[in-house]
């Protein structure tokens, strides 16, 4: 099965746009810049011209398809190595692209864009679900908390395609979040540790943000909200170094809840044109926790 022309060109013709545009947070809390990752809930318009229940054979980008085609494009490297023998442990997790009512609309890709990584907070349990839409959000239930135990039980959520104003290829209407927002096991800020999910070099830290791409080049892993940060730009770290601790750091008002917002940017390549973008990290991150659970993260 291949991806239609249609949603192709506007997904490719978005992810192009990103990088016109240029979708680096900003180094400085600067009011100019760009719109990041986590700040557009209050604003974000709803994918009106997309149909709740468009087909998935219009909807759904081919796991296979990315899959391979992201190997052509970055190598050796295949997208399901991240499986294989390693024992997972199962937890309550719901399935990739499947959102919470009201939240937006997923596209259900299983591909495993992180082969193999690190589960991102060093020590669990940790939870997977939206920190715009979850208790103390932006746009989540009125009258809560961010420290609401909903937000801090399973099951997990995809939320890499909810309902935002972020340019993203790979969803409906190419809009959406454009990462995973992973809650620690408190609430607490600065004490749970981040930590490296793969080999590689910290590529770039902003004001919210650290960017870690590894060593073939193939995929940036970046992580917004930290504080503590104990990497420099430039450093070589290694799968499993503790690089910062969950927080949210979000300047200039810190107006996130307490989470680690997680993307996966890798090559997508279709019909010979490749273009580096956000790609959807909610399957990686599952076998990666599975793994950690079973005592071989
Ligand atoms: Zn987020």
């Amino acid at each position: 099965m291949s991806r239609s022309p249609a949603l192709l060109g506007s997904a490719l013709s978005a992810a192009l746009l990103l990088a016109a545009c240029g979708d680096q947070p900003s180094p400085t809390p600067s009011g100019t810049a760009p719109a990041p990752a986590d700040a557009s809930a209050h604003d974000a318009a709803p994918p009106n011209a997309t149909p709740a229940n468009a087909t998935p054979a219009n909807t759904t980008p081919d796991s296979g398809a990315s899959a391979s085609d992201a190997t052509a494009s970055s190598g050796n490297e295949t997208a399901d190595a991240g499986g294989g023998a390693t024992e997972v442990t199962s937890f309550d997790h719901g399935d990739p692209g499947v959102l919470p009512p009201g939240t937006g609309h997923g596209v259900p890709d299983p591909t495993i864009w992180g082969p193999g990584i690190r589960f991102p907070i060093k020590d669990g349990p940790a939870f997977a679900n939206s920190q715009v839409y979850g208790h103390g959000g932006g746009s989540g239930p009125a009258g809560t908390g961010q420290c609401d135990a909903a937000n801090f039980s399973y099951p997990w959520h995809d939320n890499f395609c909810e309902t935002r104003a972020q340019p993203n290829g790979l969803c409906i209407g190419n809009l959406g979040h454009q990462g995973q927002d992973i809650r620690a096991s408190t609430c607490h800020p600065g004490v749970h540790p981040v930590v490296a999910v793969a080999d590689g070099t910290v590529t770039h830290i902003g004001s919210f943000s650290l960017f870690l791409t590894t060593p073939d080049g193939s995929r940036t892993y970046r992580y917004l909200h930290m504080s503590h940060l104990a990497v420099h730009e430039g450093e070589s770290v290694s799968r499993g170094q503790v690089i910062g601790m969950v927080d949210h750091v979000y300047p200039p008002h810190n107006a996130t809840t307490t989470h680690l917002h997680f993307e996966i940017k890798a090559p997508v390549t279709e019909s010979g044109h490749t273009v580096i973008t956000f790609v959807p990290p909610y399957a990686s991150l599952v076998d990666a926790y599975g793994r950690m659970l079973a005592g071989t993260p």
